[in-house]
């Protein structure tokens, strides 16, 4: 074998233990290479170098303790109808009970006499010692104990058909074969100035650590490696786009006022400030790369809406991209009232999406060609040969997160280095959004206009299920309109869930059958799901079940009430999206959530989701539970996301990486230099979309 090859060719079939059979098992995880097992790192780690002995546990703490199985008993709750299954662990000095509900197939592994170590929190009932469904392992062979006790232990994220025990043992025997083989592509000069370990010693470390500390430095290292190459791929982006020669849009402030009066009602602070970061950016003649944040209902719209005007008055083309059919129309309907609203009827707006086609596409086209409109609003449509502008200098991309760097650059080909605003939705915290998004500059909206209702958010466990569909009722009653959404829409025997289509027809014949039930979802066709919309909105549909398609900027003032079934299935951020769908006309909201906590990170996203209705908090309590160590594999989904490194517990070295980052790109935008070569190709392999005007190699 080459001794060259690089790790991430190797596929992780070859790796002692796993061969072709549990590649598929290794796949699951986000591991095809050798490189991407090394870089899936623990999620925690247990200490084991000394045991706590049962007679010495703490009620009420997490503690992990080893035994013998002195036996085992299985039974059934008589009110729950439970099965239970109860195992007493023994050491030298006492006993502890661990019982574990519904996992019959439990019993198999907790032989009497085996031994077993188990994590979890340690309680005290009718004056036993016990822990309920704590983590635990079988240790059996002798070579399992020198992995799995008398060490700091790695706990890693699991997947079905994998054991804590197989992965440790496999990862350990793929770094004794292939340690030697990582090549260390941190520059040795900034290796030595902040005294950060060789990569060798640094996933090792990260595995089985010596000790705590030599854990955390392990992860510093990197972790800086990862902020220092990402952020220089950021830098380099943003100087590569912002020394371009640009347009050079001028408004008179007699104009700005002009277009701030014409509204019917009052622009909030935020809105008036960030259209004069707006006006500013536009008015140089670099390209402006603007990232817009702003909670559902902030009034984005007519942010972007100043930019347009702005083009269009120095005689230039605008358009906005969504990343649905359905957004793209939706858009299109509130850019067309706001204009006139706000008195703008010469902005001349067009609409061009998939279902735009033939003799209706060309005549657009041309029209667009020969700058008859001022805006095309659009999905990837837009992105199509055939839609070619006159002289477009000015982008609006909505929902960033829906889109690659790749689209959005394809997009700016179609004007001369246009001034590009980018729009989301999902707050993002200022510390990741510089890591992130770097390469842009930031305007946030983070005030709602007045006068909007508040909405209130419910918890209900399943079996109150029927009180939520009684309080939904009572509402429709009132002539209110109802969501109710779902994780999945048709049933599998994989997920014990209620799925959409099966409630959709539940409800229709029994639970609301006397109001007009809708269902929509991501598998319809682009129209279909239109008409449905539109059917709710112009309230020929009461009830409208749905899918998370609801999650992107659906609007429909009059639906006041939402249902989320398995709300534990959603992620935070996911949640905020469909929570933001109502209280978007005067009156309250009523959010109401069917589900329980499967687990602690379910249980502090639902809690934090009930507690703030303020996207910020929840975007940022969202980051904080999920946590590093929770990436999967490396370098291989979304190429903007960090997998180790982790912006909000690592802040100081993100600070460092990006000081470093800086000064190099500062010197060396292009990375042509021959000292920065290296750095150069590194960062093409890693992010090659972002370094579209770097020199190539
Ligand atoms: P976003 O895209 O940020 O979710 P929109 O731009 O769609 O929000 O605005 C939501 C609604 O608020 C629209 O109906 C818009 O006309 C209205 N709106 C925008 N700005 C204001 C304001 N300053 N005062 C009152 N209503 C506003
Ligand atoms: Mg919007």
């Amino acid at each position: 074998m080459n001794p060259m090859r690089s790790l991430s060719d190797i596929s992780i079939q070859f790796v002692k233990g796993v061969g072709p059979a549990r590649k598929k098992i290794f796949q699951r995880l986000g591991i095809e290479s050798v490189e991407d097992l090394l870089y899936f790192f623990p999620r925690r780690y247990e200490d084991r170098r000394d045991l706590v002995p049962i007679s010495r546990l703490k009620v009420g703490e997490f503690q992990t303790v080893t035994g013998k199985i002195l036996g085992s008993a299985s039974r059934r709750s008589w009110y729950t109808k439970k099965h239970v299954l109860e195992v007493v662990l023994e050491d030298d000095g006492g006993h502890l009970v661990c019982t574990w509900f519904n996992q019959p197939y439990l019993m198999n592994y907790f032989k009497e006499g085996r031994h077993a170590v188990c994590y979890g929190k340690v309680d005290m009932y009718k004056d036993r010692l016990q822990m309920i469904s704590p983590e635990w392992e079988i240790i059996e062979e002798k070579e399992d104990a020198q992995l799995n006790l008398g060490r700091i232990v790695p706990v890693y994220p699991l997947t079905r058909g994998v054991t804590q025990r197989f992965l440790r043992k496999t990862i350990h025997a793929c770094l004794e074969r292939y340690q030697n083989q990582l090549i260390d592509e941190l520059p040795v000069p900034l290796r030595n100035k902040y005294k950060l370990y060789n990569i060798k010693r640094g996933i090792r470390q990260a595995h089985f650590p010596d000790s705590f500390p030599d854990q955390e430095n392990a992860m510093k290292r990197i972790s800086f490696e990862e902020f220092y190459f990402f952020q220089i791929a950021v830098l380099a982006r943003r100087l590569s786009i912002t020394r371009k020669p640009g347009f050079a849009h001028t408004m008179a402030d007699a104009e700005v006022l002009k277009f701030i009066d014409g509204f019917p009602f009052a622009l909030t602070r935020a809105q008036t400030r960030v259209i004069g970061e707006i006006r500013q950016d536009m008015a140089k003649d670099t390209p402006m790369l603007r990232l817009l944040q702003g909670d559902v209902g902030s009034g984005k719209t007519l942010v972007a809406i100043f930019g347009c005007v702005t083009a269009a008055r120095n005689g230039f083309q605008s358009c906005v991209m969504a990343p649905t059919e359905i957004l793209a129309r939706q858009h299109y309907e509130n850019i067309s009232r706001m204009i006139e609203q706000g008195h703008l009827a010469d902005l001349r707006a067009a609409l061009l999406t998939g279902a735009v086609t033939g003799k209706e596409k060309e005549k657009l086209c041309a029209r667009i060609r020969s700058g008859e409109v001022d805006l095309v609003i659009g999905t990837h449509a837009l992105m199509g040969g055939e839609a070619a502008f006159r002289n477009l200098s000015f982008i609006v991309v909505d929902e960033q997160h829906k889109f690659g760097v790749r689209q959005r650059a394809l997009l700016a080909e179609k004007g001369h280095n246009p001034d590009i605003l980018i729009m989301t939705a999902t707050p993002i915290p200022r510390t990741l959004c510089i890591t992130l998004y770097g390469d842009m500059d930031l305007s946030v909206l983070d005030e709602l206009p007045p006068g909007r209702g508040e909405v209130k958010t419910r918890l209900y466990p399943e079996d109150r299920a029927e009180e939520v569909y009684a309080l939904a009722r009572e509402q429709l009653k009132k002539g209110r309109q109802v969501y109710v959404v779902y994780p999945i829409i048709e049933e599998s025997e994989k997920l014990d869930l209620k799925a959409a289509r099966t409630m959709f027809n539940h409800f229709k014949k029994e639970t609301f059958k006397d109001f007009r039930v809708g269902l929509v979802h991501g598998q319809l066709k682009a129209k279909e799901g239109q008409e449905i919309m539109d059917q709710f909105k112009n309230g020929k549909i009461d009830l409208l079940v749905a899918t998370t398609v609801l999650e992107v900027g659906i609007d429909v003032p009059a639906a006041g009430v939402m249902v989320i079934e398995h709300a534990e299935r959603f992620g935070l951020a996911q949640l905020h999206q469909l929570r933001g769908r109502i209280g978007r006309g005067k009156e309250d909201g009523l959010c109401l959530l069917i589900g329980e906590a499967e687990t602690d990170d379910s249980q502090q996203r639902l809690k934090a989701f009930v507690s703030t209705t303020d996207g910020f908090k929840i975007a940022q309590r969202d980051l904080e539970i999920r946590g590093p160590g929770r990436y999967f594999g490396r370098h291989q989904h979304g190429l903007n996301e960090l997998k180790v490194a982790n912006p909000f517990t690592q802040l100081d070295i993100l600070e460092l990486a990006r000081q470093e980052a800086t000064a190099l790109t500062g010197a060396d935008s292009k990375l042509e230099k021959e000292q920065n070569r290296r750095v150069g190709e590194i960062i093409r392999r890693r992010y090659p979309s972002y370094l579209t005007d770097v020199a190539a190699g």
